[in-house]
């Protein structure tokens, strides 16, 4: 190790690497990113990486303890809840102090038609609703760009439906699917053609907030299409939450140790 404070940084996000890529240079510290293992090509952040689970709350308790390791910053993606709550067991158990970076979900502005969801199958049953757009609802033509975590929720459905992921989904998929294989940024212009090219009647999307895929939300507002948005499962109670890096670099300095 380098810096006497060592830093874990579970990650997975793009402000996880920017965070990883500020504190990279800070001699008193010594950070290690942890990334799932999901993508079969990751982004990888500046500095040390460690690839795979820990193993449950327990798990995480062990390395946390094993590696001397001082503070926690959860920086998962905002609907990653299962790792959230691990970190959240670990801290309480350990007494190593945890942050918690979720950058600000995404908000409404004039001209968009958004319809919130309070799950995957909630989003998967409006997806039927008679008032989404007119047509007979079966034929509505569907962009999804949830990850392949979720589509399980999608896959009885009988709408044609356009995903985006970054490896390809495995089963069960909807019977009548097309998948595109694609990684942000995106940009608006990319975005408003592959919704005319493929005639999307309806974007599906999470909460997930930030810059890099927000583009398809603009691209829905000009081709005037309803949007069915996830919400966000809320942060685990009694963790400290910052909105940016900033924050979380003012966070961390503030730590004693
Ligand atoms: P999840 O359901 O919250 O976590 C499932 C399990 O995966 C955890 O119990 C943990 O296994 C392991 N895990 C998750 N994140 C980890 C990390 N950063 N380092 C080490 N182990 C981790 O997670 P998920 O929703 O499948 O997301 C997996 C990863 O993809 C997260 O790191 C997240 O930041 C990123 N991601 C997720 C989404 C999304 O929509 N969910 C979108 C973009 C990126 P053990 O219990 O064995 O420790």
């Amino acid at each position: 190790m380098t810096g006497s404070r060592h830093i874990l940084l579970l990650g997975g996000t793009d402000q996880a690497r920017q965070l990883a890529g500020e504190l990279a240079d800070d001699p008193s510290l010594t950070v290690t990113s942890s990334l799932a293992g999901r993508v079969a090509e990751p982004l990888l952040p500046p500095g040390r990486v460690r690839i795979g689970g820990f193993g449950g709350v327990d798990g995480l308790a062990r390395w946390l303890r094993e590696h001397r390791v001082t503070a926690v910053v959860d920086a998962t993606h905002p609907f990653a809840a299962a790792i959230s709550a691990n970190a959240a067991g670990a801290a309480a158990a350990t007494g190593v102090p945890l942050l918690a970076l979720r950058r600000p979900g995404w908000t409404a502005g004039p001209g968009d038609r958004w319809h919130p969801a309070a799950s995957l199958e909630a989003a998967a049953a409006l997806l039927s609703a008679p008032e989404l757009t007119p047509g007979p609802a079966a034929d509505r033509r569907v962009f999804l760009t949830t990850g392949r975590g979720g589509l399980a929720a999608f896959a009885g459905l009988p709408q044609h439906f356009l995903v985006r992921s970054i490896d390809p989904p495995g089963p069960p998929l909807p019977a009548r699917v097309e998948v595109l294989l694609d990684r942000g940024p995106f940009t608006l212009e990319g975005e408003c053609a592959l919704l005319r090219q493929h005639r999307i009647d309806v974007l599906v999307t999470k909460d997930s907030g930030g810059t890099a895929t927000a583009p398809k939300l603009a691209a829905a507002r000009e081709a005037r299409i309803p949007v069915v948005v996830v919400s966000r499962p809320g942060p685990p109670p009694g963790v400290p939450t910052a909105a940016d890096t900033a924050a979380a670099r003012a966070w961390l300095h503030g730590l004693r140790h």
